[in-house]
């Protein structure tokens, strides 16, 4: 690596960066990192503690002795990084350092890695902690009449479990700043929470009679998909609900058959692709090829901007072998029911423009022999619509007359936004006075660690934060060198600013 120095200011930063570049930290993959970072601690005869999903915690006393145990300030970042790497690239991520160099874009300088995730998300976080701490040690950082506490969490990538299932006797303190953001001129104060069900039923499959019939797929492809929470407002097409619109009107004008629906991958993404497969007469094929093609045209103008890309594809089956289909009764009830089930955006935050506040992903549809499967992805900055919305759905679902089970897959808590906490405001001030700039304040439609905090936590008042990083999850991941001086330059003010309330 190239000469640390010329990195600005902190260089206990790029130091601490550096070093843990080298050391293995894939999600649930923590312990080496975590052993690195308690030995610092205790280098400094800091004291540590770790709770049973193996967090860890650094706490740095007052040197004021004790303050009211609701007075501190909790600092944290997330210790496992994603392991993305070029798929050409050797790399073993269980043992090899990672290979850092700094390239220049529009004048920028970034640090990436050579063919794999830099793990900037959250390595940033870590090398702020420990560079604080080092220099409070050592005296040239001074905030005396603060209690800190260094919270390193594990998994959060995979699923944010060290965040869920924390000990919540870990931490205490008045203010919390996760440092885990990517955008050095935004505070992140809210985000949703969310609810993931499967739905499952089960049907008879008949035998196709009629030697007439042949066997035809239509099949959706070519859309961005996306994130099913940060990109539910961009208006980009879910195939499944394009698929099923399709459906029901073929369902409507022609007698089919249903073989078989599939769709979606993963529930939080947009689904991308789907496809139906459904008997029709022999006869019937050019009208409903000529109805296609209508159809076609109308939908593919309601994406022209947003998925200029989607393609409807029809062909004949010739050699499809299973020759059973739905039941004419359950086939109408199900494409009822998956053409009116909502999706996107449900509601916008009141007074945050821009803002989703309530949202839904239809997001996987699996035909297996009897069962029908389905997942839904519902998330909303309170709880409370999470639960009006997931009733509406039940209430849909019951309506259908199908006979559902539904099970939860995962749920976990919003945090809700409070956009004049009294932490962002001082945050906002201390921003002004630091760049003479307004800083912007935002909430946003995906789950983060502070959902859980603030919900274990409910008195205590959080913020995210973070230098510029592009490209994260991906070989492609960056870190703007500048930026890290800037938010290092920020957090010694608003820390400053917090230990004065303290003395
Ligand atoms: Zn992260």
């Amino acid at each position: 690596m190239e000469n640390l120095k010329e990195f600005g200011e902190p260089s206990e930063f790029w130091q601490f960066f550096y070093e843990i570049t080298k050391i293995p930290r894939c999600s649930t993959h923590e312990d080496k990192i975590r052993e690195y970072i308690k030995k610092e601690a205790e280098k400094l005869d800091y004291q540590t503690e770790i709770d049973e999903i193996k967090n860890l915690v650094v706490h740095i006393p007052s040197k004021k002795g004790a303050t009211s145990a609701n007075s501190g300030i909790v600092l944290q970042s997330h210790m496992d990084i994603v392991c993305e790497k070029n798929k050409d690239y050797p790399h073993d991520f269980s043992k090899d350092p990672l290979k850092l160099k700094t390239i220049e874009i529009d004048n920028e300088k970034w640090l990436t890695a050579e063919g794999t995730t830099l793990g900037a998300d959250n390595g940033v976080g870590i090398a702020y902690q420990l560079a604080i701490m080092k220099k409070i040690h050592d005296g040239t950082l001074n905030f005396d009449a603060l209690d800190l506490d260094l919270l390193f969490t594990v998994d959060e990538e995979r699923g944010l479990s060290g965040a869920s299932q924390m000990d919540k006797n870990l931490i205490s303190g008045k203010y919390l700043l996760n440092l885990d953001s990517e955008e050095d001129d935004r505070f992140t104060i809210g985000c949703a929470g969310g609810r993931v069900f499967k739905a499952e039923i089960s049907f008879e499959r008949e035998l196709v009679s009629n030697p007439n019939l042949i066997a035809v797929r239509i099949s959706i492809s070519g859309l961005l998909g996306g994130h099913s929470g940060t990109d539910i407002n961009k208006k980009r097409g879910n195939a499944l609900k394009i698929l099923t619109e399709i459906i029901w009107k073929i369902n409507l004008k022609f007698n089919i058959l249903v073989n078989s629906l599939e769709g979606g991958n993963l529930t939080n993404a947009i689904p991308r692709e789907a496809h139906v497969i459904f008997f029709i007469e022999q006869g019937q094929r050019n009208e409903l090829e000529a109805f296609i093609k209508d159809l076609t045209t109308n939908i593919k103008n309601l994406y022209e901007g947003t998925d200029s890309n989607l393609e409807i594809l029809i062909d004949l089956l010739k050699d499809f072998t299973d020759k059973t289909t739905f039941s004419k009764d359950f086939q109408n009830e199900l494409i009822d029911l998956f053409y009116i089930i909502p999706n996107g955006p449900i509601s916008l935050h009141p007074t945050n423009e821009g803002l989703v506040h309530t949202s839904l992903n239809f997001a996987v549809v699996h035909t297996l022999e009897n069962v029908i499967e389905f997942k839904v992805s519902t998330r909303s900055l309170t709880q409370y619509d999470k639960d009006v919305l997931f009733e509406k759905l039940k209430t849909l679902l019951k309506m259908s007359g199908l006979d559902i089970d539904i099970e939860i897959i995962t749920i976990y808590p919003s945090w809700p936004p409070v956009f004049s906490s009294k932490l962002t405001e001082i945050s906002k001030q201390v921003y002004k006075n630091v760049f003479d700039k307004e800083v912007i304040i935002q909430a946003i439609h995906a789950g983060l660690e502070c959902a859980f905090f603030s919900y274990y936590y409910p008195n205590m008042e959080m913020i995210s934060l973070g230098p510029n990083v592009l490209g994260g999850h991906s070989p492609d991941e960056r870190l703007n060198i500048r930026s890290v001086s800037k938010i290092w330059k920020f957090l010694l003010a608003l820390l400053k600013n917090l230990a004065q309330f303290n003395e």
